[in-house]
């Protein structure tokens, strides 16, 4: 990396989805220099050599490799995380670890050195809908979630599900504590599911377990299987496009002031469907993409949740995000819609594991 004036950003997490993607974006607006840490780097291949980029292929957690590097920026973005429901009943450890213990050290270094922490939590942290657990039925599960006003709801201990939500909730108040007492400059991301090209993995391809349900979809489209709804697919949810979400980063970079020590949900509102309707969408599109006949047979079968996942998987019904705060603060809009997010995402997908399928087999 060239010296510069730049403010230099430390970007943790930067070989994966959002990181590939955020790194895209900061690095083609000129206006930052950044110091990358990731393990793995396929996703950002085409942007090691650019002037204003310094790849350091280190594990997030070493805490020697990341002190000095931490030390020579002025903004820490934190992506890492591991966020995959058959993660949490399966490796309900090392969830922890990762989402809860292991980012402690970064929030030290922050508030002792001074630097500006955007860390990425989860829309998971809100849990359930109240009304689901009051039993009130979907008339009320339509509530707005909002970053200040809403109660996370959770499972019971053996729900090993929340694991990861709890994991996220005492990092933010972990953060929260640190911003109130020791003066820990910070914003924090609650992300709504986000998609795009170059999420997730296939299983035998590039990853093992389960994926998020695009990856397991569009798995199952491709190898021309069942589409798999867990529990009837009736929980919803709010998918939001990597463009919007990138874009919200950007408006934080932007807006400093106001975004400082704030929380903000980042999702398209007016992008909820049901998991059943999702499943009927994305084979609508897969069709129009690959050109299928109409009477071209795809399956939709039903799969009960701890079948799947193991036990201990517990679902969050819905979660609607308030984007007035982000909007408000930082003149955030989502713009991209659902069709047109689903369809780049399966592009995306269709582009990048049609061969690797075939060799896979
Ligand atoms: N899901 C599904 N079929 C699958 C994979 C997931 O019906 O093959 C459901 C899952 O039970 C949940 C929703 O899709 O209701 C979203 O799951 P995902 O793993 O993408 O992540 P989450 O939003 O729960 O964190």
């Amino acid at each position: 990396m060239r010296v510069e004036h730049n403010p230099v950003i430390c970007l943790l997490g930067c070989g994966g989805f959002i990181g590939s993607h955020l790194l895209c974006r900061l690095l083609a607006g000129g206006a930052y220099s950044v110091i990358g840490v990731d393990i793995a780097s396929d996703r950002i291949q085409h942007l090691l050599d650019h002037p204003h980029f310094e790849f350091v292929c280190a594990d997030v957690y070493d805490t020697a490799a990341l002190e000095p590097l931490i030390a020579k920026s002025s903004i820490v973005i934190s992506l890492v995380a591991l966020c995959n429901p058959w993660l949490y009943t399966t490796r309900p450890v090392e969830v922890i670890e990762i989402n809860y213990l292991h980012p402690l050290n970064l929030i030290r270094q922050c508030s002792a050195q001074g630097q500006w922490l955007i860390q990425f939590s989860t829309s998971e942290v809100y849990g359930k809908t109240v009304a689901a657990v009051a039993g009130l039925g979907d008339d009320a599960s339509h509530q707005l979630l909002d970053e200040d006003t809403t109660p996370f709801v959770l499972g019971p201990l053996a729900a090993q599900r929340w694991c990861y939500a709890a994991a996220k909730q005492l990092l933010e108040r972990t953060i929260y504590a640190w911003g109130f007492e020791r003066n820990l400059r910070y914003t924090i991301v609650r992300p709504f599911n986000f998609i795009g090209p170059r999420m997730d993995y296939i299983p035998g391809v590039d990853g093992e377990g389960i994926p998020r349900v695009m990856a397991c979809f569009m798995e199952a489209l491709m190898k021309g299987q069942p589409l798999k709804l867990v529990d009837g697919g009736e929980s919803r949810r709010v998918f939001t496009y990597i463009d919007d979400a990138v874009d919200a980063v950007c408006a934080m970079l932007a807006h400093p002031v106001q975004a400082r020590n704030q929380v903000f949900n980042i999702g398209n509102p007016a992008n909820e469907v049901s998991i059943a309707q999702l499943a009927q969408r994305m084979i609508d599109i897969y069709r129009r993409l690959r050109m299928l006949p109409p009477h071209h047979e795809i399956a939709i079968t039903k799969i009960d949740g701890c079948q799947l996942y193991g036990e201990g998987y517990e679902d969050s019904d819905r979660r609607i995000p308030s984007i007035a705060k982000a909007q408000r603060l930082l003149q955030w809009q989502p713009r991209v819609g659902l069709e047109d997010a689903l369809e780049k995402t399966m592009q995306g997908y269709i582009d990048y594991y049609t061969t690797r399928l075939e060799q896979a087999v």
